[in-house]
């Protein structure tokens, strides 16, 4: 039976967020922990990145540190999982190099989260970077370098798989069974594979400026929550009839609230459907509701914070684990470069037996 593997990964164009945290984070330390995985596997993708930040390769660099310290703060053991850096990886440019061939470009232009992030970065307009169109080529190199089988990743990124899904099998139909087809594995929480902006926008992103930080301070989370938090507009009065639909405190609850924290913190609801109910009759504030927020995300961000700053005090470590993980990935990638380009007939330099192969040519054109 093959192993099973994980890859997953996220562009370091900024700090993660609470959408990151339920989209991706929190499934990669379930999984981590499971013990049901041979390899777990996280890429930093900071060639990915530059695609679209071409011109601020100091964004990107700033941002590694960053995006490690996430990981570690939220529980991703380094004694467990590879933490890695594209760039260093060389076989993923080559692996890219030869995918492109794999695809058209009528295929790459269909791509839904591609076509939404072009219309969002003004790409249409400006003109688009090549690099950007074909990035998620680059990204079935990255799975497959691994070997994976599952990338847990949030809803955005289902068509990335299916692309890879159908490199994977372009491949191995021409050169044989060399490629491992992966899954994606998404959350089975609606709210959490595409959890909204705090302004109410579909998705919570770096590039719009609606997230909150699992960085961020306990007064910066309660500023946002109070001060930009979509509620209900037609909701004037406390008595006044309240709406769910497009009600961003209430789409924050169905993503983080347990039971367990009204008991907690709201005794008055048994849980999150008495509570809605009570909202929509009327008679409960937006006060209310978002305080009760705020003592739910507090608890998962209380200790993702302690923790992140044992690891700030300590960069040394850091930087060890992501250069000792790399190391790691450049052998396994690489290996798996080796197997594609011998499927490929490109392996030129492995031996000499190529020279037999020409000579043998050169005899049978003077016959
Ligand atoms: P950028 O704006 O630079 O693209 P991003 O916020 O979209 O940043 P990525 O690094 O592109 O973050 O995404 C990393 C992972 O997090 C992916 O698996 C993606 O599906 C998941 N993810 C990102 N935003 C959300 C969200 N709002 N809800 C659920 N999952 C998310
Ligand atoms: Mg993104």
């Amino acid at each position: 039976m093959g192993k099973n593997i994980i890859l997953t990964g996220d562009r370091p164009t900024g700090r993660l967020h609470l959408g990151h945290y339920v989209g991706s984070l929190k499934r990669r330390v379930e999984l981590q922990n499971s013990g049901e995985y041979d390899e777990i596997n996280i890429l930093i993708a900071d060639d990915q990145a530059l695609t679209d930040n071409a011109d601020n390769p100091g964004k990107i660099r700033d941002n590694i540190v960053n995006v490690v310290l996430d990981y570690l703060s939220v529980g991703i053991d380094p004694a467990k999982t590879t933490i890695c850096v594209q760039s260093a990886l060389p076989a993923l440019h080559a692996l890219t190099f030869y995918y492109l061939n794999m695809v058209t470009t009528a295929r790459l232009s269909r791509n839904p989260t591609v076509k939404a992030e072009i219309q969002m970065r003004g790409f249409a307009d400006e003109g688009l970077p090549a690099g950007f169109f074909v990035y998620p080529v680059s990204q079935a190199a990255d799975i497959t370098a691994f070997d994976a089988t599952v990338v847990p990743v949030g809803e955005d990124q289902l068509p990335m798989l299916e692309q890879t899904r159908e490199i994977v099998e372009r491949f191995n139909k021409i050169y044989g069974k060399t490629l491992v087809l992966p899954k994606a594995m998404i959350p089975e929480n609606e709210t959490q594979r595409r959890l909204p902006g705090v302004d109410g926008k579909a998705k919570m992103s770096k590039s719009l400026g609606n997230c909150i930080y699992l960085s961020d301070t306990a007064k910066t989370v309660k500023k946002q929550v109070n001060g930009k938090m979509f509620t209900d507009p037609q909701h004037l009065q406390i008595s006044d009839p309240g709406h769910i639909e497009g009600n961003v405190v209430f789409t924050y609850l169905d993503a983080f609230c347990t039971d367990d924290d009204f008991a907690r913190f709201l005794p008055d609801y048994k849980n999150l459907e008495e509570m809605k109910e009570h909202y929509m009759r009327g008679g409960l504030g937006d006060g209310v509701c978002k305080k009760f927020l705020i003592n739910v995300l507090e608890e998962t961000l209380t200790p993702i914070r302690d923790e992140r700053a044992k690891w700030e005090a300590d960069i040394d470590s850091v930087y060890d684990i992501i250069q000792e993980g790399t190391a790691r990935a450049i052998e396994k990638t690489n290996e798996t470069l080796a197997r594609v380009r011998k499927a490929m007939r490109i392996d030129y330099f492995e031996d000499r037996s190529i020279v037999g192969e020409w000579n043998e040519l050169l005899r049978k054109a003077k016959q």
